[in-house]
């Protein structure tokens, strides 16, 4: 079988119109194959999996692994011998390089991460044609023919909003589409009444931004300053409160999707019109777990859950912990869909707003704060707390061998920048004595609004 990116489509296609069993079956050969390359060409997995039994196709014998254990082991834990930690890093610390193919043939995308530990992640050709069948699929279950031709009338242009300097994986989906003359990123950095004008002037038919911009443009729109009429609006990164995603509909006249995924799993589900998240199964595997790594019936809200990546041979990606709490559908969705259906809890993204100057509130996207902060060298980890109306409280743990005063001076110069672009500059700045503080499931919200 050659999986040729049309064959990739023809097979998406083909599992999902035949339905929960031959989903399942794609499942479990996918994983026994991923499984048989890990522990081929990976030390790491030839070493944790050397007991295993020679063919593994249910997932649950596999031990559980997690960012944290497999980061400091990235050389042994790739299946790509030409790819070093050390090499990785270098392209990583290079903003010159953002959308580059990584040695050649991978795309490479950061973070900082909620748990508490920067990752690098690698996606190989594989992978990459994988999230564009499954995008295609999405986009095939979003859209009606009338929809799809609204779009093509209206220019279809899309516009993409992205983070600015650094590896972040919307920022380097960006940059490799850059230079297609009807796609356009614009930054989230910027004040938003100058994106405001520059998304009217460019009129997108396909709005992406991240949930709480989107929120915020919505207001834009309420307001009758943002004067778009976008056919589709593809929200990700964070979870936005049920009510919300209705009145971003309603306020911008549009079909409003979301997808839940992370740079482990770019493809991982797609939300529908009855606002489930229909998870891919036919290429990745999440299951809900309990503290103990347990299996949580469906129904019942999980701890944390194990993501596995079927697509992706260079960095696998195998029962993975998430650290997101997940509730899947016990029962088939409203919508038709056969692919699994969940809900993700605790990536609410919560919006900071201050009192102005004079006149009206001002409300800033957390993650327009918190990603200026992960471009800063020497942050291991930060936490934005809202104390009171004006102040903002920072808990910053700079990494090993930076100068913590630098990078503090560093930070406080940084979001005092933002605030003042924002009109804020009378919100003070602070630092307190403590390190950022965990929640129950063991991860790090950025972001702490007032209460
Ligand atoms: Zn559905």
């Amino acid at each position: 079988m050659t999986e040729g990116r049309l064959w990739l489509l023809r097979d998406a296609r083909t599992a999902h119109k035949q339905g929960t069993e031959a989903i399942a079956r794609r499942q479990r050969d996918r994983l026994a194959d991923m499984v048989a390359f890990a522990r081929t060409h990976s030390p790491y997995y030839r070493k944790l999996y050397r007991t295993l039994p020679e063919r593994v196709a249910d997932p649950t014998l596999l031990p559980v692994t997690s960012k944290a254990e497999l980061m400091p082991q990235f050389d042994d834990w790739v299946t790509d011998p030409a790819v070093t930690l050390a090499r990785a890093q270098a392209f990583a610390d290079d903003p010159q390089r953002i959308g580059q193919p990584f040695a050649g043939r991978y795309t490479l995308s950061t973070t900082s991460g909620t748990t508490g530990t920067p990752g690098i992640f690698l996606q190989d050709a594989r992978a990459s044609a994988v999230t564009g069948a499954m995008m295609m699929r999405a986009l095939a279950t979003w859209l009606s023919a009338r929809e799809v031709a609204r779009i093509a009338r209206g220019g279809a242009r899309i516009a993409l909003l992205t983070p600015v300097g650094g590896h972040f994986a919307t920022t380097v989906a960006a940059a490799r589409l850059a230079g297609r003359r009807r796609i356009k990123a614009f930054s989230v950095h910027q004040p938003l009444p100058e994106l405001v004008d520059q998304l009217n002037a460019f009129s997108p038919a396909v709005l992406a931004p991240y949930a709480s911009i989107g929120a915020l443009l919505a207001g834009e729109a309420e307001a009758g300053r943002l004067r778009i009429d976008p056919v589709l609006v593809v929200l990700s990164a964070e979870g936005l409160p049920i009510p919300e995603y209705a009145r971003i509909a309603s306020a911008l006249h549009a079909n409003v999707r979301t997808s839940y995924a992370a740079n482990e799993c770019p493809f991982l589900s797609q939300s529908c019109a009855d606002g489930w998240l229909h998870l891919n199964a036919d290429w990745a595997i999440l299951e809900p777990v309990d503290a103990d790594h347990q299996p949580v019936p469906p129904g019942q809200r999980s701890h944390t859950v194990l993501l596995t990546n079927l697509a992706n041979r260079t960095q696998p990606i195998l029962r993975y912990n998430l650290g997101d709490a997940v509730l899947v559908r016990p029962n088939p969705c409203p919508c038709g869909d056969p692919l699994p259906a969940i809900r993700v809890q605790g990536r609410t993204a919560d919006l900071l707003t201050f009192p102005a100057r004079g006149g009206e509130p001002v409300t800033i996207a957390p993650l327009a704060i918190s990603l200026a902060l992960e471009r800063i060298p020497g942050v291991e980890l930060f936490q934005i707390v809202h104390t009171a109306p004006t102040d903002l409280a920072i808990r910053l743990q700079p990494a090993p061998g930076a100068d913590p005063h630098r990078v503090w001076q560093t930070v406080h110069a940084e979001i005092t920048r933002l605030l003042t672009d924002h009109k804020l500059d009378h919100i003070t700045v602070t630092r307190t004595a403590e390190p950022p503080q965990q929640t129950s499931g063991g991860k790090f919200r950025t972001v702490i609004p007032l209460t």
